[in-house]
């Protein structure tokens, strides 16, 4: 707890001091307007019971005032003075004490005195000869006391009321003298103390209470971020598995799954940099990699051509290969800055409506003599009533042979390979399905990659650089479609183009 005390910058600091203010603030409000409250209640009940009896003390003192026996006087406010337990004083037509009796004084003479202010004004006295009664609140050395003065009348109007006043102005009887009560304010004062104490220990409880609410909100408020800022730092030193877990559905629950979820968002930015960042070292390694075996055997016999080691029947044979090589070349070339066109953007469909059945059968019967030569048994299977196509023809019928070509590829002799046409839900689907080889399933999220080749020794001397899929997949996407493959080794590969109808 103290160490809490000695950092008040801390949220528990700062909750337990605001806890404080609203529980010191509510206990001064409500202890103002409790003590104001039965203060003003416990006077107003006090002042109505001494006004009666200020008035049935000046009626029975009236009675021998009027025959002038003062010692009667003395004897009636005497006995009032006990049994009220009141300072009482009678004053004289003149406005002159004719006697103070003071059950509490200590001055064993019954509590007599005789000389001794009134507390009141002359004004106040000339007010309550005038025949009005008058009430008052006297600070006296220790207690608070309240005074009532009434006047003695000489003669009573026939009233119910005996102690009754008349204050019409009309038939104002001779006032012959005043009679004042003075009561101390006692209880108040207790009660008041008492409710002080009240209040002191209801204070004692809610700072107990604020103190053990402010330190378990300051838990409940801390552990998060303390996790967060932990998790902040591992991320800072390049560690994004931490993850926080969520504990509250509120605000701080929420900053949590945010936090969480832009952690996510880094690793898996950060991830895709550092592939990119390899694809593009890998990407001059490959160029150079797939240029350096045709060029290598271009070069290689075009110099034994030339030095002369070579049959002119032999020539023919060399001559093929170094075309060959050069075509290849050339294709790749190609297919390179197709590529670099696809990815910055730079290439732009001439789009036109087509018929999806004369573009199946056009790439159909381009690749139909390569698999008819390699003995393969190829299908055209198109639904009937297909949409036409948006698109551009030309690259259309590029992604079906490209398709179409490495399904030969991978299909041995007396293998099966199909091309179908569907319509699904307003697009057109082209589905390329061998019977060949297939490609492993850890392989498949890689395939439409540039450069990659499941099996770098299955076609070694083959004119594949890996480009053919990538090229593929960014003209379908180009298209507004997507591309999909199933496969299963040793079964045969199913490739799915869906293009918005
Ligand atoms: P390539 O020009 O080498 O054929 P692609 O990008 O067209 O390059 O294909 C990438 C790789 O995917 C190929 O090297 C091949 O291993 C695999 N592949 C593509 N189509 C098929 C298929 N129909 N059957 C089996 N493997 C395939």
């Amino acid at each position: 707890m103290i160490r809490f005390f000695n950092k008040p910058r801390s949220l528990f600091g700062k909750l337990i001091f605001s806890h404080l203010i609203v529980v010191a603030l509510s206990m001064i409000a409500i202890g103002i307007f409790l003590s104001y409250m039965i203060e003003n209640y416990f006077i107003t009940t006090r002042e109505w019971e001494v006004t009666g009896h200020a008035r049935d003390a000046a009626y029975l003192i009236g009675e021998d005032l009027k025959k002038n026996d003062l010692d009667e006087v003395e004897k009636t406010a005497e006995t009032l003075a006990y049994s009220l337990d009141a300072k009482i004083r009678v004053l004289d037509a003149n406005h002159i004490i004719q006697f103070t009796i003071d059950p509490d004084a200590e001055d064993d003479e019954s509590g007599r005195e005789q000389s001794e202010e009134v507390g009141l004004e002359e004004r106040e006295i000339e007010h309550v000869f005038q025949g009005n009664m008058l009430t008052k609140k006297v600070y006296g050395p220790v207690l608070q006391r309240l005074l009532v003065a009434a006047p003695v009348l000489e003669e009573e109007i026939e009233e119910e009321d005996p102690g009754g006043v008349n204050e019409n102005e009309g038939e104002e009887p001779q006032v012959i003298g005043a009679v004042t009560l003075s009561v101390p304010l006692r209880g108040v004062e207790e009660t008041l103390a008492y409710i002080s104490q009240l209040m002191l220990y209801s204070g004692g409880i809610g700072v107990a209470i604020a103190t053990v609410l402010a330190f378990s909100l300051s838990k409940t408020l801390t552990r998060p971020l303390q996790k967060i800022n932990r998790a902040a730092l591992d991320m800072a030193a390049g560690n994004f598995k931490s993850k926080i877990e969520e504990e509250s559905d509120d605000e701080i629950g929420g900053v949590v799954k945010t936090f969480n979820y832009s952690v996510e968002q880094v690793e898996k930015y950060l991830e895709e940099q550092k592939r990119l960042e390899m694809l593009r070292r890998n990407l001059v390694a490959n160029v150079s990699h797939e240029l350096k075996a045709p060029l290598a055997s271009v070069r290689g016999f075009s110099e034994l051509m030339l030095d002369g080691f070579i049959d002119e029947d032999e020539k023919k044979k060399y001559l093929k290969v170094i075309l060959d090589n050069s075509v290849h070349l050339s294709r790749l070339v190609d297919d390179l800055l197709t590529l670099s066109h696809l990815e910055s953007g730079q290439l732009s469909l001439e789009k036109q409506e087509i018929s999806v059945n004369d573009l199946a059968a056009w790439s159909f019967d381009s690749v139909s003599p390569r698999g008819e030569a390699k003995g393969i048994n190829l299908k055209l299977d198109l639904e009937p009533e297909l949409p036409a196509l948006y698109g551009d023809r030309h690259r259309l019928h590029e992604v079906l042979v490209n398709l179409l070509n490495n399904a030969i590829e991978y299909t041995p002799p007396d293998g099966e390979v199909f091309l179908r046409g569907k319509h699904y839900q307003g697009q057109v689907i082209f589905e390329v399905e061998d019977t060949g080889c297939g490609i492993p399933e850890e392989e498949l999220p890689y395939i439409f990659e540039r450069f990659y080749k499941v099996d770098k020794s299955r076609r070694r001397n083959a004119q594949g650089s890996g480009l053919g899929l990538a090229i593929t997949k960014h003209l379908v996407e180009l298209h507004g479609g997507n591309i999909e493959v199933e496969s299963k080794v040793g079964k045969g590969s199913t490739f799915r183009v869906s293009l918005p109808g």
